[in-house]
């Protein structure tokens, strides 16, 4: 008798979103019985927690991440016309936030860890330069103290789409509290998923939250009066709700995906054909990695991938296998040599609380038989 192979897919989400259906449930209920959907207190509650857990002095809960980076970037003032500064390794979102608050997205290159490379920066900044968007991507925060110095240098707003990193870290300082604003999503396959789309946006200034909590409402003032254009995307009362549960459990799972890549980690670093990422540094290193992806590259990638495909292992190609700047379509024409160089042996191997060491064991014997 043969032994069946275990299937491994690249995301479980019904396992994943459901570990606490019965307590979703009946969040679910109570908010109903008290018909509490719109600006409730689980909103309000929710908002309070996330903003304590990473040091914020606001949280805004917002409809998705996409909304929450364009209502920043109106929020800290960005002009028609003004050029902002991001990594071409992440979701066309962070582009079409800018684009849709008037500005103008330039990508820029990225560095040996995927992230915005800081050292390219200032051969972008132009006279219409006004802002930096860096990506913390995978679950890593890049160097912020070179993107902060850089900023000061040229009076830029830093906003950062940390939508895939929550809880991670830089010389002890979490993800999305370095700049004006920070962005976080809550789309089910992210760090902190809910049951549906869902988003917030911290910041430690006053006049940037007051300008938030306008937007994302209809303009609206705490008096209700509409005072400016806004937008409607306010995180829904039941998606707060569940949130605001999950996040009590965001750390012990973020304790799971680090063991996971410690494991990806010892099994692969020793093989001449992959690079791995870099991490999990211990609680004493300047990187606090929270893998919301495990993103290595690899020669041969993708028959690499048929192979495992062919192994019950699901993987993924970021973004289906183009940058930003590759979408011609939206009128991009940068060539960027080490983002291109990337995406030719760029994967993502399966990473999300749902898997477990031996599954890690599996893959990682998958890929070095691949390249014996
Ligand atoms: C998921 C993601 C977004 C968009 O988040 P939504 O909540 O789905 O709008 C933006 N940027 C990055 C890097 C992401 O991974």
């Amino acid at each position: 008798m043969t032994q069946e192979s275990p299937v491994i897919p690249y995301f479980r989400y019904s396992e994943i979103c459901g570990v606490d259906q019965d307590r979703s449930l009946s969040l679910i209920a109570g908010a109903i019985k008290r018909g509490a959907f719109i600006l409730q207190d689980e909103l309000v509650q929710f908002e309070r927690a996330l903003a304590a857990y990473v040091g914020s002095r606001y949280a805004v809960g917002v409809a998705n991440a996409t909304d929450g980076l364009e209502l920043a970037f109106r929020a800290v003032g960005l002009r028609s016309g003004d050029e902002v500064l991001f990594a071409s390794h992440t979701m066309v979102a962070t582009a079409a936030a800018i684009h849709f608050a008037g500005g103008v997205p330039i990508p820029v290159d990225i560095g040996a860890d995927h992230l915005l490379d800081a050292g390219r920066l200032e051969a972008a900044v132009t006279s219409k330069t006004r802002a930096i968007c860096p990506t913390q991507l995978n679950g890593r925060t890049g160097d912020m103290d070179a993107v902060l110095t850089l900023a000061a240098k040229y009076e830029l707003s830093v906003v950062e789409d940390a939508a895939q990193a929550l809880g991670s870290k830089f010389r002890g300082r979490y993800a999305g509290t370095f700049g004006a604003a920070g962005v976080y999503s809550f789309y089910p396959a992210k760090l902190l998923g809910c049951l549906g789309d869902g988003g917030a946006v911290v910041t430690d200034d006053p006049a940037v939250y007051g300008r938030l909590l306008e937007l994302r409402d209809h303009g609206r003032d705490a008096e209700g009066e509409v005072v400016r254009w806004g937008r409607n995307s306010r995180l829904d009362n039941i998606q707060a709700a569940v949130l605001a549960a999950r996040l009590e459990e965001l750390d012990s799972s973020i304790a799971t995906r680090r063991a996971l890549a410690a494991t990806y980690r010892r099994n692969l670093e020793n093989i001449p054909q992959v690079v791995i990422p870099p991490g999990p540094d211990g609680p004493d290193g300047d990187h606090w990695d929270v893998f919301q992806n495990y993103e290595i590259e690899a020669a041969d990638r993708d028959r690499l991938r048929r192979y495992l495909a062919g192994h019950g292992v699901g993987t993924l190609l970021p973004w289906g296998g183009k940058p930003v700047h590759q979408l011609r379509r939206l009128g991009f024409d940068q060539n960027l040599h080490r983002t291109e160089e990337l995406f030719s042996r760029v994967l993502m191997l399966p990473m999300n609380p749902s898997v477990t060491d031996e599954e890690v064991e599996y893959v990682s014997s998958l890929i070095r038989s691949f390249y014996r």
